[in-house]
């Protein structure tokens, strides 16, 4: 029951659904299975003994920034062009707030982030949804046709996309841009994944001047904890959502973590290459069972279709814990994403599910 002074409108509100169940084997919220490794914890605790947390941090995380630029190696590209945030959900409400009238209208795929329409709801803006094909995909032309039809003022597309993996391909994203320009749309690419498929369009805010594209360090960088993102794109775009943000929206710790995680980049990023190969391995194992429909995808999590009554639970009496969605719409129905963990884990989700469906 909502209080009376809730907003009408948010009357039927649907929040994003998460519990907190560290004990289980967590394969429910596409987390990176490892920890930090020794060697980065301690360079962390020594550089922590000589922060001050007495005074406020630096608001414009100017160091912090100056350190992503470098690590993304874009020609031309430095603080001026990145934004951070507590986690790039931050960012993506500011996104929101700065430059969604209540009257605008956002468009997204029907199946993809679910904070895409938790912020469309608590902005009271209004939002169109992109339908996918049966292989839960989108064609450029049917995108591009609602692009003409509706005009949206903001596009959301989140590559690779979550929770399907699909991958939108880099010429149709490119078509894309170039059709929104026409409309002066707004396109935000969101790439929390983009390290597992090893490939970025940062680049291409360079060329398109409506281009936002925001990255995380929940995942690839093994820091969903710390609450870490950034935003990249024009300096003036940049200079709007830094003008509208909280004076000190990323404390102290997580400036300086960010920036040492940077330094560790190589050793914190050799874990993707087993990652996807373990996705391999679970795609390969899913697609034999009876009763699964699996997914490909480019990320650190797979999207399947299973029948088997109460299979959430059935798992949760093996300890472990995977994602299943509230059936909102006919791509819901059934659905489930599994995240990869490490070999051990990945190994009893999918012994437990082919004793499960046996
Ligand atoms: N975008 C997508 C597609 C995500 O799945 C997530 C995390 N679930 C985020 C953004 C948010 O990342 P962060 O932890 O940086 O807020």
């Amino acid at each position: 029951m909502s209080s009376r002074f809730l907003r009408d409108d948010l009357a039927s509100f649907s929040p994003y659904s998460v519990t907190y169940s560290p004990d289980l084997i967590k394969l429910d919220a596409n987390e990176n299975p490892f920890e930090l490794p020794d060697e980065v914890k301690e360079k962390i605790r020594s550089e922590f003994m000589k922060l001050p947390l007495r005074i406020y941090p630096d608001p414009t995380a100017l160091k912090l920034r100056n350190s992503i630029a470098s690590f993304l190696g874009i020609d031309g590209l430095d603080e001026r062009h990145i934004a951070v945030g507590n986690g790039s959900d931050e960012i993506l409400q500011y996104i929101f707030i700065a430059f969604l009238d209540r009257d605008d209208l956002v468009m997204y795929p029907n199946l993809s982030f679910e904070m895409f329409s938790v912020f469309s709801q608590v902005t009271g803006v209004k939002d169109v949804k992109l339908d996918l094909n049966e292989l839960l995909e989108i064609d450029l032309s049917s995108i591009t046709k609602a692009i003409y039809t509706y005009r949206p003022k903001l596009l959301l597309l989140c590559r690779p996309n979550n929770p399907t993996g699909w991958s939108m391909p880099k010429e149709d994203v490119i078509m894309l841009l170039k059709q929104s320009q026409k409309f002066d749309t707004l396109v935000v690419i969101d790439e929390a994944y983009g390290e597992f498929m090893e490939e970025s369009l940062a680049y291409l805010v360079k060329d398109y001047d409506n281009l936002i594209v925001l990255k995380t360090f929940s995942k690839a960088f093994s820091l969903a904890g710390l609450r870490l993102g950034y935003a990249i794109s024009n300096e003036e775009i940049i200079k709007d959502l830094m003008s509208i943000k909280l004076p000190y929206n990323v404390n102290s710790f997580s400036q300086m973590v960010g920036r040492i995680v940077l330094e560790y980049k190589d050793v914190i990023l050799s874990k993707i290459r087993f990652i996807v190969s373990e996705r391999e391995r679970i795609y390969g194992r899913l697609v034999n069972l009876n009763k699964v429909k699996v997914f490909p995808s480019r990320a650190n999590f797979l999207f399947f279709y299973c029948e088997e009554k109460d299979l959430l639970d059935k798992l949760l009496s093996y300890g472990i814990k995977i994602r299943r969605f509230e059936p909102k719409h006919h791509l819901l129905k059934d659905a489930y994403r599994v995240t990869v963990g490490k070999k051990e884990e990945n190994d009893k989700f999918l012994n437990a599910m082919e004793e499960i469906l046996s």
